[in-house]
């Protein structure tokens, strides 16, 4: 159950991360500043990094990209490895309720 939900905060704050590297790199792009831009790819490698040890499948543990999971928030979706439904929305709600 721990799991799901720690699952849930991890496709948001991937999703964060994602939104904080495109806006330095555009700040940084159109600034002109390198520093801006060199925060931007720290960024996206902390993205890479936490997406991949961090988005999991529930069932078989084996990563798959951020697009996959986001869309098991709103629709059914399997996991393209063991084939099973990712479940998030409904650990997420047996928790809080
Ligand atoms: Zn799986």
């Amino acid at each position: 159950m721990k799991k799901r939900r720690s699952l849930l905060k991890s496709i948001y704050f991937c999703w964060l991360l994602l939104g904080l590297f495109i806006v330095l790199f555009v700040a940084g792009f159109f600034s002109a500043s390198k520093e801006v831009l060199f925060v931007s790819i720290f960024v996206l490698f902390i993205f890479l990094y936490y997406s991949l040890t961090k988005l999991k499948c529930p069932s078989c543990a084996k990563s798959d990209n951020l697009l996959t999971f986001s869309r098991a928030l709103i629709q059914p979706v399997y996991c393209r490895f063991c084939g099973q439904l990712i479940d998030i929305k409904r650990g997420v709600s047996n928790e809080k309720n």
